[in-house]
């Protein structure tokens, strides 16, 4: 099949304007030598935008918020694990048929898995949203024991009863106690970067605290962990893991993760007053 000059890659949002990952793929298409281009699309009409990957012969797509679910229905294959997560945050244009994934869970998993073995372990999961799936996902198919806390009681309780794990709701944390700590809550994002989902006097009732926020780099939650004496990770790691995922079903080869950190890196600091 002849190719593009270049291989187009896009992100598919509503918004877009603001995200790190067209700096982020650029980055890494490049120091991997390969000749492309990865660009934010702003979405207004999402099976037209579909039919757009095929149209344009786009090699592979980012979906990001709000269609990782929507976007489900006008794809041709949905990989196993993306249909039980119940979002694809990556699209792969195979010769025509267009393939739904997921890498959010291995982002997650592959951030754990740098500070401490998942398998046993306790996972308190704060969150019952997207995120929140894909770390369920994640860390039961990697042998750890997850747990879901939220500030919806019946949302948070439909999701652990779906798949088998316990629920409690968010007054419980002051008894809680785990191995590991997951805010997957937008609590704590900029602008709102005084904000923090868990009061920092629990904090040492955990080893590991895990942010998926990377703006700012460094949360409240983080801060706050760190001074309790926990391990500490930034959603930074989850964002470069799982767009290296990415990069790796688009193109079968090995992404430069040091490059996309500190290309990511750069930007958020350079953006960020502290
Ligand atoms: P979502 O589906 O909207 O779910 C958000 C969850 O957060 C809900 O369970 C909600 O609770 C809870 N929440 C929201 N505001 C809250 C508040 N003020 N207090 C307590 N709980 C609150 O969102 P999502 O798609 O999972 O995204 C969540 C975060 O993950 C975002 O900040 C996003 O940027 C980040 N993210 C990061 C990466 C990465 O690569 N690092 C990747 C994906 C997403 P209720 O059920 O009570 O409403």
């Amino acid at each position: 099949m002849e190719k593009n000059p270049s291989d187009l890659f896009a992100l598919f949002g509503n918004p877009v304007g603001h995200s790190l990952s067209p700096a982020m793929h650029n980055a890494a298409l490049k120091e991997m030598s390969i000749n492309g281009l990865y660009v934010p699309v702003l979405v207004e009409h999402l099976e037209a935008a579909v039919k757009g990957i095929r149209g344009l012969g786009l090699r592979g797509v980012s979906v990001t918020i709000p269609f990782k679910t929507k976007i489900m229905k006008y794809l041709d294959v949905i990989d196993r694990d993306s249909r039980r997560i119940g979002a694809v945050n990556t699209v792969v244009n195979r010769k025509g048929r267009l393939v739904g994934l997921n890498t959010d869970w291995q982002g997650i998993v592959e951030t754990l898995s740098a500070v401490m073995t998942i398998r046993g372990k306790s996972v308190m999961i704060l969150g019952a949203g997207g995120t929140a799936r894909a770390a369920l996902f994640g860390i039961l198919k990697k042998g750890g024991k997850p747990f879901i806390v939220n500030r919806t009681a019946q949302k948070g309780r439909r999701l652990a009863k779906e798949w088998g794990c316990p629920f409690y709701p968010i007054e419980a944390i002051k008894n809680i106690k785990a191995d590991c700590l997951i805010n997957t809550t937008p609590v704590g994002m900029f602008p709102n970067m005084d904000q923090s989902p868990v009061n920092r006097t629990l904090l040492n009732n955990f080893d590991v605290v895990m942010d998926v926020i990377y703006n700012p780099l460094r949360t409240t939650l983080l801060k706050d962990a760190e001074k309790a004496g926990c391990m500490i990770l930034s959603g930074l790691d989850m964002f470069i893991h799982q767009g290296a995922e990415q990069l790796k079903l688009w193109t079968g080869q090995e992404p430069p993760r040091e490059a996309m950190r500190h290309v990511v890196q750069e930007a958020l600091e350079g953006n960020i007053k502290k």
